[in-house]
Parts: C-alpha cells; sequence; structure tokens
C-alpha cells in the first residue's frame, strides 16, 4: 500500500516547523528520521493531512551525551540496524513512544525530559509525565519536541543493561538498564531499575529501587530486588512471548544488570 495523500512541509528551522504544526492542528505529524512513521503511512495506520519534516532543522541537530553517558552509547549498539539507526533520531525514538524501544526507558532511569515548543511558549514535560500508552505521549498535536535531556549520574555511578530480542536488530521481548551509585560505606545512595518491553509503556521500578536504596547491595539483595521489581510488572503476552516468559526474563535481566552496574560503581565508564 501507498500512502495517503499529504501535503509535505520542509521546515528549516525549529520556529518554521512550530508554525507549520500550528496551522495543520490535529491535521500534522512531524517527520524525523521517518524510521516508525513511514511504515505507519505506508500501512495507512496514519493518515495525516500533513507531513513537517524537521530534517532541514539546522538548530535540531546536536547530539552531546557519549563519554559522560555510556549506559546511552551501550543502549543505542542495540536499536535496529546500523541503516535504521543512521536516519532515525533520538528523538523521534523517544517520543514515538514504542513501548518496546530502549531510549524511552533510559529518559526514565536518567532522570531525563522533553523539550516542548509551541507558538507562543515552550514547557517541560519530565520523563515520567510523558508516557500514557503505548505510542502515545502527553505531548499535544501542536507541539515540537524540541530537546530531550538526560540527567546525568552522581560521580562514581555504575550502569548496566541488557536485553533479550529473538534477532539481533529486532525490538526487544524484555529489557532492563540499571544505574547504582554507593556512598563510602557501600551503601546504595542512588538506584534506577527501568524495563522496557513489559507493558504499554516503559516502566521505572519503584519496589526494585527502594529494595536497595540506604542498604549494602550483596548478592542476596540484588537477586531480591530484581525479585520484587519483576512482580510488580504487568507484562502482556503476544505472538512473540507469554506474560509468564517475559516476567521471568524480567527478574533474571534485572538481577543481571543490577550486578553489572555494582561491579562498574567507582570505577571510569
Ligand atoms: C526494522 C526496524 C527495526 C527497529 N528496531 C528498533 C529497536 O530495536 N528499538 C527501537 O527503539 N526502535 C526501533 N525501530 C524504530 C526506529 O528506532 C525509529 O527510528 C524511531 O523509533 C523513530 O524515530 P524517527 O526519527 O525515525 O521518527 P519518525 O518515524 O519520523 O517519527 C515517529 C513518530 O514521532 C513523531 N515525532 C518525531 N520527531 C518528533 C518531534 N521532534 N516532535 C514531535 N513529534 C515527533 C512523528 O510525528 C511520528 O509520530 C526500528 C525501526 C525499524 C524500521
Amino acid at each position: 500500500m501507498k500512502p495517503a495523500p499529504f501535503e509535505y512541509v520542509a521546515a528549516s528551522s525549529a520556529a518554521d516547523a512550530v508554525e507549520a504544526l500550528r496551522r495543520h492542528g490535529d491535521e500534522a505529524k512531524v517527520l524525523a528520521g521517518g524510521q516508525s512513521l513511514i511504515p505507519m503511512l505506508a500501512l495507512r495506520l496514519a493518515r495525516p493531512a500533513a507531513l513537517v519534516d524537521i530534517n532541514g532543522c539546522g538548530d535540531l541537530l546536536e547530539i552531546f551525551a557519549r563519554e559522560r553517558a555510556p549506559l546511552l552509547a551501550e543502549a543505542l549498539r542495540w536499536v535496529a540496524h546500523p541503516p535504521i539507526r543512521n536516519r532515525g533520531t533520538v528523538v523521534g525514538s523517544i517520543v514515538h513512544a514504542d513501548p518496546a524501544s530502549e531510549l524511552p526507558a533510559l529518559l526514565l532511569c536518567l532522570d531525563g525530559e522533553v523539550v516542548a515548543r509551541r507558538r507562543g511558549g515552550e514547557r517541560v514535560i519530565a520523563a515520567d509525565q510523558l508516557y500514557v500508552a503505548p505510542l502515545t505521549t502527553s505531548l499535544e498535536s501542536d507541539e515540537l519536541a524540541t530537546a530531550v535531556r538526560f540527567t546525568l549520574p552522581p560521580e562514581g555511578a555504575g550502569w548496566g543493561f541488557a536485553e533479550v530480542t529473538r534477532r539481533h536488530g529486532d525490538f526487544a521481548l524484555v529489557g532492563c538498564a540499571a544505574v547504582l551509585a554507593l556512598d563510602g560505606a557501600g551503601a546504595v545512595t542512588h538506584a534506577r531499575l527501568g524495563f522496557f518491553g513489559v507493558g504499554g509503556t516503559p516502566v521505572r521500578s519503584g519496589p526494585g529501587e527502594s529494595a536497595l536504596l540506604g542498604r549494602q547491595p550483596t548478592p542476596a539483595r540484588i537477586g531480591e530486588a530484581a525479585k520484587a521489581a519483576a512482580a510488580a510488572l504487568r507484562p502482556d503476552g503476544d505472538l512473540h512471548a507469554t506474560a509468564e516468559y517475559r516476567s521471568t526474563v524480567a527478574a533474571t535481566l534485572a538481577s543481571r544488570v543490577l550486578a553489572a552496574a555494582l561491579e562498574r560503581c567507582g570505577k571510569a565508564a
């Protein structure tokens, strides 16, 4: 199938794109890398009257991250294949809100936020206020996401990341990321544990984190935290995996990424 007809708007700056979104109201969609949107247009799962192409917006092109956020660099290796990663954008992935995507879960684990701009103003949406349902965020139809910000973990923090896929480059059946920091006595002062592929939105695990905070992260305690985290998830079953499988894998991955994060604590990234 081919996409339904649409008006094509090539924006040359964020302000230009915001103006086009205002003009078209609910009828427009932003075109970033197109790696998710174009297939949806071709299948007519999305039928916007206008596409606002932001690839020519030079003011939206900066990425600052690599050395200071190795967790992000690791997670990006798991996103699809190089041709898709070369076209797809970080902001596009985050606002597309696929629950099996890596970056939305990292936005939660790294206390991130999205800057949303519409004509006449800007607002900042915290990660825990962004994800509403599969492929649905709290971004309004006339808002352009102009930036995504991640908060650097505390000095000396360690991180872990793991996912299970059927084939390399597939969306994750289950994925998990963790960040841990310790005080001088070895107790956990900062804990972030996030999952993807286990429900309608990415999940940050309150039970998993509170099982560790203020305590010594012994192997037994890490196991308990992983179990508590997995027990609180409500994964769906589908053609690719049952809910039970996802729960079991989530517990295993949580235990592995927490152990990896602990191992990296106090070491250079
Ligand atoms: C074969 C295949 C495998 C893939 N595997 C993975 C994977 O393993 N993990 C993963 O995370 N992703 C995967 N993806 C998705 C890929 O990473 C997408 O590129 C990404 O999810 C969307 O980014 P994009 O820049 O292409 O956005 P687009 O496709 O251009 O847009 C996606 C949606 O976000 C909206 N949007 C984009 N940018 C903005 C903005 N700045 N402001 C407001 N709205 C905006 C669009 O209007 C659209 O609704 C895969 C894709 C393919 C085709």
